[in-house]
C-alpha cells in the first residue's frame, strides 16, 4: 500500500486572522514496506502531514493516496473508518488513552470498534499481546499496574489488533529510559521486517532516524527539504543544521561508513532532544 502526497496543503484556522499554512505544496512518496522518519525543527508541519495519513486532518489543496483511498480537498463524505483499518495511528504518551479494567479488555477495544466479534478480537488481541512481548500471566491484570514502558506496549497492541497495514508513530519513545526505547523500535523494526508493515514515525531523535529508517523526510517551514536514505539526508549536515536540526558531528561519517562497510551502521553513542 503507497503512501503519496500530491501538491497538498494544510491551512488552519483559513480566512481568520489566526490563518496558518502549515503545509504548503508538499509531494511526497512512502513505498509499501517503507520504514520512513519525519523529521524537521518543532512547528516544522510533521504532525500536521501525518495526520492526512489517517484522515484525522484534511488537505486545503491537493490529494492523498494510501492504496486505492483517495482524500481530495472539499470532497465530503468519505468513509474514514475504512482508512482507519489500513493505518494505525499511536499517539504521544498511547498509554493515556488506556481505560479498560483489565489489559485483553483494553487490546479489544480497538478492533470490537470496527465490527469484530468477540472471539476474533479475543484472538487479535492474545496475537497482538505476545507481538509486543507482554506475557500472557499479566493479560487479566489492569493496565494501571504496568511500568510505563509496559502500558505504552498495551497501548501499541491495541493499534495492532486492528491489523492496519501501516503504522504512524508520533515521538513513540518520549519519555521512555534508553532500554525501554530500544525496546520499542526493535518492536517496529521487527514488525517492519516480519510482516511487511510500513512504519512511519515521527521523531525528534536523529540517531533513531538514522538507525531505523530506509527512508527520511525532513520538513522545513512546511516543506519537504529532503526525502532520501538516511545515509544521503546525514551526509548533509550543515544543510539540516540551517533548518534547526542538531545534527552531532559523529553523525556526518555516516554516509562514509555506510560506503564502507556495505551496510547500515549503528549509531547508539548519542541520543538528542531527550
Ligand atoms: P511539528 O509537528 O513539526 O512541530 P505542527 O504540524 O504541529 O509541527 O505545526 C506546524 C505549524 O502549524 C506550526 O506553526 C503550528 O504552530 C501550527 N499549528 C499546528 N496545529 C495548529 C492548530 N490546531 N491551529 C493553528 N495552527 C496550528
Amino acid at each position: 500500500m503507497d503512501i503519496s502526497f500530491e501538491h497538498v496543503t494544510h491551512v488552519y484556522s483559513p480566512k481568520t486572522p489566526f490563518e496558518k499554512r502549515a503545509l504548503d505544496d508538499v509531494s511526497i512518496h512512502i513505498p509499501s514496506g517503507s520504514f520512513t522518519s519525519i523529521i524537521g525543527h518543532t512547528g516544522s508541519g510533521k504532525s500536521t502531514l501525518v495526520q492526512h495519513i489517517n484522515g484525522i486532518l484534511k488537505p486545503s489543496n491537493g490529494t492523498i493516496s494510501i492504496g486505492d483511498f483517495v482524500i481530495k480537498a472539499n470532497e465530503k463524505k468519505q468513509n474514514l473508518k475504512a482508512l482507519r483499518e489500513k493505518v494505525g495511528f499511536v499517539f504521544q504518551y498511547p498509554e493515556h488513552q488506556l481505560f479498560e479494567e483489565t489489559i485483553i479488555k483494553d487490546v479489544c477495544f480497538g478492533p470490537m470498534n470496527f465490527g469484530v466479534s468477540d472471539s476474533e478480537a479475543t484472538k487479535r488481541a492474545e496475537e497482538s499481546l505476545k507481538l509486543v512481548g507482554l506475557p500472557s500471566s499479566f493479560w487479566h491484570r489492569s493496565p494501571f499496574d504496568l511500568s510505563g514502558g509496559q502500558m505504552r506496549r498495551v497501548a501499541i497492541a491495541g493499534v495492532l489488533a486492528i491489523r492496519p497495514q501501516a503504522i504512524i508513530l508520533d515521538e513513540p519513545t518520549a519519555g521512555l529510559d534508553p532500554r525501554g526505547r530500544e525496546e520499542i523500535l526493535s518492536l517496529f523494526k521487527d514488525l517492519h521486517k516480519n510482516l511487511n508493515m510500513t512504519i512511519i514515525m515521527v521523531t525528534h531523535n536523529m540517531s533513531d532516524a538514522a538507525n531505523y529508517s530506509d527512508q527520511v523526510i525532513v520538513m522545513d517551514g512546511g516543506k519537504p527539504l529532503m526525502a532520501d536514505t538516511p545515509q544521503n539526508v546525514f551526509a548533509q549536515a550543515e544543510r539540516l543544521r540551517k533548518v534547526g536540526l542538531d545534527i552531532p558531528e559523529s553523525m556526518e561519517f555516516l554516509k562514509m561508513l555506510t560506503e564502507k562497510t556495505g551496510e547500515r551502521r549503528t549509531i547508539t553513542a548519542f541520543t538528542l532532544d531527550e
